[in-house]
């Protein structure tokens, strides 16, 4: 799993880091960021959940195949 935030699109809402806290944070501007290691989602079965609470669809969750 490959998780990407459009910082174009992210307005910084939040929801994805009260989805899923152990993967997302904010940084200082409250804008949306993947912890350092968390970029393959850390198993964590919420990721797809916080995807899907962006109200503005900037989080991005590819499967890596192979
Ligand atoms: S939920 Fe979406 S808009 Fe809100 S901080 Fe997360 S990525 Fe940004």
């Amino acid at each position: 799993m490959d998780i990407h935030i459009d910082e174009d699109t992210c307005i910084g809402a939040g929801q994805c880091a009260l989805t899923a806290p152990e993967v997302f944070t904010q940084d200082d501007d409250g804008y949306s960021t993947v912890r350092p290691g968390k970029e393959d989602g850390g198993g964590s079965a919420l990721v797809r959940e916080a995807a899907r609470a962006c109200p503005v669809g900037a989080v991005r969750v590819t499967e890596r195949v192979g």
